[in-house]
C-alpha cells in the first residue's frame, strides 16, 4: 500500500521598505530573517523613482539571489519582497512573488501571505469578464479587482478590492509612488511596521526582521487596516470596521520565530508558558525533559522549569538538512526525518524522558523520534505536545486542507499514543493554549483562531464549504498507514 501525503506547508513572509537608498539590500536581509516562513521561492521588486524592477526565483533566498549583482541591479529607495511556501497555486516560477504588473499608466507590485476563501468564485467572475491570469495563485485576484474598481481614487479602489476578497490575507503592494500594507478583518497573519535608524519605514510579517536590521518596532498593523507609506511617512486608513481579532494560534505554537513579538506577546515566552502549563496539567514521573529542535525548545524549557526536572539536549538537529518536507512520499519523508534528527545516546540511555514537541500533524515525526530515543536506550518516552490535537483543516494560509492528513481527526489520544509508540501522550488543552498566549483582548478565544482544534471557523468558508463538508466525512486508517511504512533506521 502506498500512501501519498501532500507536503505540509508553512506560510509566506512579507517584507518591504520605503525611504532607504539601498532598499533591495535591506529587503534581502529582512527576508533572510523570514526565511523560516517559506523556502520554496523568493523575490524582490524595487522602485527606482517610479520605475519598478524585480528578480524572483525558486528556492531559498540565497539560491535566488546568488551574488551582489542580483541585488545591485534592483536600484531604488523602496522595495517589497516575499518568501513563498505555496498555500494556493502550485510551486512553479509563475507563482513566485512579488508579482510585477505593467500597465499603460504605471507599474504595480504585489505580495501576499494567506489564503483567500472566495478565490475560485472571484477568479471565475473576473475571467468571464475578460481578465487574464498569469499564475494559478490566488494573489492576482486582488490586482484585477483594484484595476476594475470605478472608485476615482487609488486608495478607494484598494479599499473596494479588500472588501471583496475573503479569508486570510496580509498584502504588501507597491505602486510608483507609495507602498501599501493591508491586513484581513481577523488579522490571521502577523504584520508590523518598524523604523530604521535613518528614518526609513519597514513592514514585516514578523518583528524578528526588525531586530536583524537594527530597526525599532513602531506598531502592529490591525485587522481591517490599510497603511500607506510614502515620502511623507505613513498614514493609517481602514477599509472595514467589521473586524474581530483571531490571530492564527499556530503562529505562536510553531510558525513564528521565537524572537518575534505578535500583538505584543513574545513568541518564546508564550511557548515557554505552554510548556509550564503542560507541566501543571500533566505532571509525569521522569528523569529528564527533552525538546524537539528547534520549535519545541522554548516549550521544553518551560516544562522543565515548572516540573523541576533537568532540561537536557537529548536530540540534535542537523541544521543543514533544509527541506525534508518537500519529499513526496511517506517513505521518503521518514528518511528525511531521520536525516534531520539524531538522539544523543549518552544523554538518553536508561532515562525516563518527557519529550516535548509543538504539534502532531500526521504523527510521522513523533513516531520517528520516539523510536530514535528508544533505539538509543531510553527507558520510557512520555510525549507532551504544546498544542491541542489538530483535528480540522485550515483555509486561511496553512496548507492543511484535508482531515485525512490529520492523525487526531481520525484517532483518539490513546490510539495516537499506540501509533507513535509512546509510554504516555498528553496534549495542551485549548484553555491552556489561550491562557499561555494571553493576548490582551476581549475577542473570542482570547483573540486566536482555534479552528484547527475545534472546527470553529471565524468566517464563512465560501468556496471551501463543500470541500470542508466532504473532508469531514473522510477517514483514514492510520494503523494501516503505519503498517505500510518501513520502520528501519
Ligand atoms: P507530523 O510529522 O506530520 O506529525 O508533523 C509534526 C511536526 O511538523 C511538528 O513537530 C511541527 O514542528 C511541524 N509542523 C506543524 N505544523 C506544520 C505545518 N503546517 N507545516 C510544516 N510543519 C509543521
Amino acid at each position: 500500500m502506498t500512501y501519498e501525503v501532500k507536503s505540509l506547508n508553512e506560510e509566506c513572509g512579507l517584507f518591504g521598505v520605503w525611504g532607504h537608498t539601498d532598499a533591495s539590500r535591506v529587503t534581502y536581509f529582512g527576508l533572510h530573517a523570514l526565511q523560516h516562513r517559506g523556502q520554496e521561492g523568493a523575490g524582490i521588486v524595487a522602485n527606482d523613482s517610479g520605475k519598478l524592477n524585480g528578480h524572483r526565483g525558486l528556492g531559498l533566498l540565497s539560491e535566488v539571489f546568488r551574488d551582489d549583482r542580483d541585488i545591485d541591479r534592483l536600484t531604488g529607495n523602496a522595495a517589497i519582497g516575499h518568501v513563498r511556501y505555496a498555500t494556493s497555486g502550485n510551486g512553479s516560477i509563475d507563482n513566485i512573488q512579488p508579482f510585477h504588473f505593467k500597465f499603460y499608466d504605471g507599474d504595480f507590485a504585489l505580495a501576499h501571505n494567506g489564503n483567500l476563501t472566495n478565490n475560485r468564485t472571484l477568479r471565475k467572475e473576473l475571467e468571464q469578464n475578460g481578465a487574464i491570469f498569469h499564475s494559478n495563485s490566488d494573489t492576482e485576484v486582488l490586482m484585477h479587482l483594484i484595476r476594475r474598481s470605478h472608485h476615482p481614487e487609488f486608495c478607494g479602489k484598494v479599499k473596494e478590492a479588500l472588501n471583496t476578497v475573503k479569508g486570510g490575507f496580509a498584502y504588501l503592494l507597491m505602486t510608483e509612488d507609495c507602498m501599501i500594507a493591508a491586513l484581513d478583518p481577523n488579522g490571521f497573519r502577523p504584520l508590523a511596521i518598524g523604523q530604521m535608524q535613518n528614518g526609513a519605514y519597514v513592514v514585516s510579517s514578523e518583528t524578528c526582521a526588525f531586530e536583524s536590521l537594527g530597526a525599532t518596532f513602531v506598531r502592529d498593523i490591525q485587522p481591517g487596516e490599510i497603511i500607506i507609506l510614502n515620502d511623507n511617512g505613513y498614514t493609517i486608513h481602514r477599509y472595514t470596521e467589521d473586524t474581530v481579532l483571531q490571530i492564527c494560534s499556530m503562529e505562536f505554537v510553531y510558525f513564528a520565530r521565537p524572537d518575534s513579538n505578535i500583538a505584543g506577546v513574545n513568541v518564546h515566552k508564550a511557548r515557554k508558558e505552554m510548556g509550564r502549563r503542560l507541566a501543571i496539567e500533566n505532571p509525569i514521573e521522569a528523569d529528564i525533559v527533552v525538546g524537539v529542535p528547534n520549535s519545541s525548545l522554548s516549550a521544553a524549557s518551560g516544562y522543565a522549569e515548572k516540573s523541576g526536572l533537568p532540561y537536557e539536549m537529548g536530540i540534535v538537529k542537523n541544521q543543514y538538512v533544509q527541506r525534508t518536507f518537500i519529499q513526496p512520499t511517506q517513505e521518503l519523508r521518514e528518511q528525511g526525518v531521520r536525516m534531520k534528527l539524531s538522539a544523543v545516546r549518552s544523554v538518553v540511555e536508561g532515562k525516563r524522558i518527557v519529550l516535548v514537541d509543538d504539534s502532531i500533524v500526521r504523527g510521522t515525526t513523533s513516531r520517528r523520534i520516539v523510536s530514535l530515543l528508544k533505539e538509543a536506550g531510553a527507558k520510557e518516552v512520555h510525549v507532551v505536545i504544546s498544542s491541542p490535537p489538530l483535528k480540522y483543516p485550515c483555509f486561511y494560509g496553512i496548507d492543511i486542507q484535508s482531515r485525512r492528513e490529520l492523525i487526531a481527526a481520525n484517532h483518539s489520544v490513546e490510539e495516537i499514543r499506540q501509533i507513535i509508540g509512546a509510554d504516555s501522550l498528553y496534549f495542551l488543552t485549548e484553555e491552556g493554549l489561550i491562557n499561555s498566549i494571553g493576548l490582551e483582548t476581549t475577542a473570542p478565544y482570547g483573540g486566536l483562531c482555534m479552528a484547527y482544534f475545534n472546527g470553529d471557523y471565524p468566517t464563512p468558508l465560501y468556496d471551501y464549504e463543500e470541500h470542508f463538508q466532504k473532508t469531514m466525512e473522510e477517514h483514514t486508517d492510520f494503523f494501516e498507514v503505519c503498517k505500510a511504512v518501513p520502520q528501519k533506521n
